[in-house]
């Protein structure tokens, strides 16, 4: 802390923070309806917060209350576009370690995974799609595969999606520094197709062996592709969400695709209950 600054102010400041997350995810969630209300609560939080500053003489700076809005999402067309040729079989190699005591670190998977050619999808990529976030994530979403802003950027959720993402984790109370982000595919489908099972075949291992690496305490799948992949089975994502599963022993929490939601806001009350599940069995630390 500052010197001169009060903790009563920046405590308050924090826990605006944290309401400001947790209302700018629910305004999604409820709709427009309770924004005005929503806005008012907030309005009011942020003039306690100044008064007590007034009052007490800080030095801490106002808060600003403010919402990000979310782009309305461009559709994910499943219509196929025609995948360029096969190249020529690689290798799978990742390095996976049956025990978690010697499994490859993550920039090790990284290196292992090369500049991969391992399925066909390698050939429309501008760049592969690794992961970001915390290599030591107590929670790690996976989700399905890069779309064209990922695929510029070589970074996962970036795009419209992304931007939904990052609110549902920050609703969390997290940043998505603090957690790790990753999908089942590491290159993007071509005109954002659904990912083919030769191509998770071959990307799975790489998906396992960061998993292995980071030894998260939950993760959560994001929609169909990454449910299906981790919980191993066929069932729809309509009927794993919001349900516990298990990946090789870390609890599992299959919820919708934030793309999905961002086409069927509806939705996204279930996906937070969804989320809320995760928070009451895997509370934040405290500092
Ligand atoms: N959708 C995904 O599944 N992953 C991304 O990285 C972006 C959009």
């Amino acid at each position: 802390m500052a010197d001169g600054a009060l903790p009563g102010a920046e405590a308050m400041a924090e826990v605006l923070a944290d309401v400001r997350r947790y209302l700018g995810w629910h305004r999604d969630v409820a709709g427009e309806e309770l924004q005005a209300s929503m806005d008012g609560a907030l309005g009011a939080i942020a003039a306690a917060v100044s008064v007590e500053v007034t009052v007490e003489g800080s030095s801490t700076p106002p808060v600003v209350v403010e919402y990000a809005e979310v782009s309305a999402e461009p559709a994910r067309p499943d219509t196929p576009a025609a995948a360029a040729a096969a190249p020529a079989p690689q290798p799978v190699s990742a390095p996976v370690a049956g025990d978690s005591a010697e499994a490859p670190r993550l920039d090790e998977v990284r290196r292992a995974l090369g500049d991969c050619k391992r399925c066909k999808l390698c050939s429309g990529r501008k760049n592969l799609v690794f992961g970001v976030g915390n290599p030591k994530a107590r929670l790690v979403f996976v989700g399905e595969g890069p779309g064209a802003e990922e695929d510029n950027q070589g970074i996962p959720f970036v795009g419209a999606a992304g931007q939904l993402l990052t609110k549902m984790i920050a609703a969390m109370g997290y940043s998505r520094d603090e957690v790790y982000i990753c999908n089942v595919v590491k290159c993007r489908p071509p005109g954002n197709r659904n990912p083919e099972p030769d191509e998770i075949q071959a990307c799975q291992p790489f998906l396992e062996a960061q998993l292995n690496a980071i030894r998260p305490s939950v993760i959560i799948a994001l929609g169909k592709f990454a449910a299906q992949t981790l919980a191993r089975t066929d069932t729809p994502i309509t009927r794993l969400r919001g349900q516990w599963r298990e990946y090789v022993g870390i609890p599992l929490m299959p919820t919708f695709h934030p793309a999905y939601l961002l086409r069927n806001p509806a939705e996204k009350k279930a996906a937070w209950a969804d989320l809320q599940a995760v928070m009451a069995r895997f509370p934040k630390p405290g500092p």
